[in-house]
């Protein structure tokens, strides 16, 4: 008789967005009449650029002739695609990361759930609270995370890194000693950046106690402070301590095309054994990465035109991310996130949980946003809003809040 792997059965039932996708639903029904406005979830709304789109146009025409069909994609990507990563990524940038440590794949959500299998299930993990939900549930699948205590939403054997307006949400280095520390900058859901000598203290800290840092930059391109590291390999020792994940999602429009890459240092060894080897092996094995016709398209992300118009529409994003900030913290709320990163972090009133909020703003407002919560114990009492809706919607929404005045 076979059995199933328990550690599924381990992970909470309601989805955080099921949950939301629920509640707007019975609202809607309820009230056809009313314009909803979504600032929840973490997907684009821009269309692809036309650089972008030249490219997948030019890409699927040589997939139509005898002399330039392409079959099995290399394993670990083409070799344009990683070489125009290395330069325009690391290279020009300072960093030190060579092609051959880049590993094309299908998209960040996917490496960062995939990424746990080269590890022992020994490992403790530890991540910022709240996070970016995958870090802890392939890690509860894997059989990683022990057992989940409902009334505290915490999971036994994880360690929690609170991240709070008492340390402008970037944690403060664990008390107990983890051996994967998941990071993410600029972060989901915060929009929190952190600082180079910051970042370096976590290097230090890692090389310290034995740890790998898995670094997740999805957010990288909405960086504009001057001292924000856009990747941990700006930081001295990172090659031989941390692995970064990148995607292709948020900067270029590609959450439906699917393109991401970790980087994987050939420094990067425990003890003898190169984790760099052990990812090809798995990506060789189970491969997760993107069709040619993917990659070409990836690769005029980098072009001039595409990156000229690429800046376009962060800039765009970013013009949303302003209004949400100012207007939100004009009419008396507390802010925060949205200067490098495309979300922004509200304090919900006083006496209100995240979901009691959620459900006023729906009623009230008809604007859905994501309560914390459901980010991790620490996210209680505070709310996100994404700019990636259009510059009208956000506008009105924001209005719609203003005008509640609570
Ligand atoms: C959106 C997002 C990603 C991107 O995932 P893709 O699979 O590349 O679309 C990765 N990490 C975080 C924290 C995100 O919010």
């Amino acid at each position: 008789m076979y059995k199933i792997n328990d550690n599924y059965q381990k992970l909470p039932g309601s989805y955080l967005f099921s949950t939301i996708g629920k509640k707007v639903g019975a609202y809607s029904a309820a009230h056809p009449e009313r314009r909803i406005i979504r600032l929840g979830i973490g997907d684009v709304t821009l269309p692809l650029a036309p650089a972008i789109i030249e490219a997948l146009h030019g890409a699927v025409d040589e997939m139509g002739k005898a002399e330039t069909f392409r079959g099995y994609a290399p394993d670990l990507g083409y070799d344009f695609l990683r070489e125009t990563i290395a330069e325009h990524d690391y290279r020009a940038r300072g960093c030190d990361i060579g092609a051959d440590e880049i590993f094309v794949s299908d998209g960040a959500k996917c490496d960062s759930g995939n990424i746990q299998e080269i590890f022992s299930l020994d490992n403790r993990i530890a991540v910022c609270d709240p996070v970016y939900p995958v870090y802890v549930d392939s890690n509860v699948m894997a059989g990683r995370a022990g057992e989940y205590d409902p009334a505290s939403q915490v999971w036994s054997n994880v360690i929690y890194m609170p991240c709070t307006a008492e340390n402008d949400f970037v944690p403060e280095l664990p008390k107990e000693t983890p051996d994967l520390i998941y990071l993410c900058f600029p972060n989901n859901p915060t929009g929190a950046a952190v600082s180079r000598s910051k970042l370096q203290e976590w290097v230090d800290y890692a090389m310290k106690v034995g740890a790998v840092i898995l670094y997740d930059a999805a957010y990288e391109a909405y960086i504009r402070s001057e001292d924000v590291p856009h990747s941990i390999y700006e930081c001295q020792g990172a090659q031989s301590c941390a692995i970064e994940l990148r995607s292709f999602s948020k900067n270029a429009g590609f959450t439906g095309l699917r393109l991401g890459f970790a980087v994987v240092p050939k420094g990067l060894k425990c003890g003898e054994v190169s984790l760099h080897d052990m990812w090809a092996r798995r990506h060789g094995t189970k491969y997760n990465g993107a069709p040619y016709i993917v990659q070409r398209a990836g690769e005029a992300v980098y072009s001039e035109a595409g990156r000229a118009q690429l800046a376009e529409q962060i800039a765009y994003y970013r013009k949303n991310a302003d209004y949400i900030f100012n207007g939100l913290r004009d009419a008396g709320y507390r802010v925060s996130g949205g200067v490098d990163s495309p979300y922004v972090w509200l304090k919900v009133p006083e006496g209100m949980t995240s979901w009691e909020f959620f459900d006023c703003l729906l009623e009230r407002a008809n604007v859905v946003g994501t309560p914390g919560s459901g980010f991790g114990p620490s996210g209680e009492g505070y709310f996100r809003l994404t700019a990636f809706g259009s510059y009208e919607n956000t506008v009105e929404a924001v209005d719609r809040i203003r005008a509640l005045q609570i």
